[in-house]
């Protein structure tokens, strides 16, 4: 028995042949994807009981998948606005000493909602800051996703490297070794379902080489692999973070991940903006994923991505927002448009089509989560998530190509986002919890930390 149905909307699958139909359809029974194709569904489709939507004028893409987060840091949008990476986070890791579970259930909810409001379906998490008795923050984040309705991929973070150690963040914001890994794998065995169809997958991040040893990064990759869970972290995201790995470890930040055994399939690695040939090549021919986060690069002052030399090499990309404290637009479609124009402005007008950079935040989001057999394209069999974008309305009616109105146009109303099969936004509202009591409640988290 059918449970929805698209009808009449232009269709980007994403599938291996990258099939779109001019006016095409979606059929969903319960959570997955029943019919995908030209014209109206199937005759032989049971459609006792379905909710038949009337989808002309709009853009069905799979749901868009985010790689890079920290949900907490909403709370501390705006601060030190015109900083460098390391004077940002100098003056932020105060603030954040002082979030607590309340704080973060607050930002999360948030951000997550926003997530959904640009197009969002899954999403990732790199929680790394844990203040001694602030409870429990990765919890926290995990209700809210399930509050929002999103499909989440958390990652318990870690710092154990302060100031007093030649770390960049104060003694105040690092926990000990046996603490994290004993936190971190009593958060895999409370959150973790490796099932099909799961809702929650963790994973394991120490946060960057400048705020964490080498043994943790060591234990870390041994506890994910133990235990069979993904890796991640941040890499090589600006000059200065190649200047410290120079002068502390005597290499470039890629080959210090290597030397600790963290270039591998199951790893991806947020930013990878200075990347000289050999990282690429050693990113590739090992399989590890990166996570190209465009706007906050751009608003750190960090770097252009060298995303076509990426593509080129058969490096896996995905799409982030980054945390909202470094982007405080936390636009997932608007990763997409941000790409293409990073990837131009450096790179020429060929350098990452509207197409390829919409790929990224569908299939290539995907393949960094482990989950390309289940999310990222429109085919039947797949779970059923899906953005249904409406392009008649005042910034988009009559632009050409459907795609380019959604990349490269302004964001678009969302008719209708599934995940799972279940509505979670429609006529660009989200569905599950009340905007306007999270925005009060994100302001209030926010004042709390001042
Ligand atoms: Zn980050």
């Amino acid at each position: 028995m059918t449970s929805v149905l698209l009808s009449g909307c232009h269709v980007v699958t994403m599938d291996g042949d990258r099939a779109e139909f001019g006016s095409g359809h979606v059929a969903i029974e319960e959570n997955k994807i029943t019919s995908v194709g030209a014209g109206p569904a199937p005759a032989d489709l049971d459609m006792a009981g379905t909710r038949i939507v009337d989808a002309s004028g709009c853009l069905a893409t799979p749901g868009l998948v985010n790689t890079h987060h920290h949900l907490y840091q909403w709370a501390s949008r705006g601060m030190a606005v015109d900083s460098t990476l390391f004077g940002w986070l100098t003056e932020l890791y105060p603030v954040w000493a002082r979030i607590d579970e309340q704080v973060v259930a607050s930002a999360a909810t948030a951000a997550l909602a926003w997530l959904a409001r640009t197009g969002c379906t899954t999403t990732t998490d790199h929680h790394y800051v844990f203040p001694r008795g602030g409870g429990d923050v990765l919890g926290a984040t995990v209700a809210a996703a399930r509050s929002v309705g999103l499909r989440f991929h958390p990652t318990r973070g870690a710092m154990d490297l302060g100031a007093s150690s030649g770390g960049l963040p104060p003694d105040e914001v690092v926990e000990d070794i046996d603490t994290i890994l004993a936190a971190t794998s009593e958060a895999i065995s409370a959150f973790h379902d490796p099932e099909p169809g799961s809702m929650v997958r963790m994973g394991v991040a120490p946060c960057s080489p400048f705020s964490v040893t080498g043994d943790l990064m060591r234990a870390a990759a041994g506890l994910a692999r133990d235990r069979r869970v993904r890796l991640h972290t941040h890499v090589a995201e600006t000059a200065d973070e190649d200047k410290f790995c120079a002068e502390r470890f005597g290499c470039t930040p890629v080959e210090y991940l290597d030397s600790l055994g963290w270039l591998a399939d199951d790893v991806w690695l947020a930013h990878a903006v200075h990347l000289d040939d050999a990282a690429i090549a050693r990113l590739a021919a090992t399989g590890t994923g990166v996570a190209h986060c465009p706007s906050s690069n751009g608003r750190l002052g960090a770097g252009i991505c060298r995303t076509a030399d990426l593509l080129a090499a058969g490096v896996p990309v995905g799409l982030g927002v980054d945390g909202a404290a470094s982007n405080e637009e936390n636009s997932l479609i608007g990763e997409v448009r941000q790409a293409v124009l990073m990837a131009r402005a450096s790179g020429g007008p060929q350098a990452l089509s509207v197409r390829r950079s919409l790929e990224l935040a569908t299939l290539g989001g995907a393949k960094l989560v482990g989950r390309v057999d289940e999310i990222g394209s429109l085919e039947v069999g797949k779970l059923a998530d899906v953005a249904l974008w409406r392009l008649d309305g005042l910034p988009h009616a009559g632009i050409t190509d459907p795609v380019a109105a959604l990349v490269l146009g302004a964001r678009p109303p969302l008719e209708l986002l599934l995940v799972n099969g279940a509505v979670v936004v429609e006529h660009d509202v989200v569905q599950r919890v009340d905007e306007t009591a999270v925005a009060q409640a994100a302001a209030a988290a926010t004042a709390a930390l001042r």
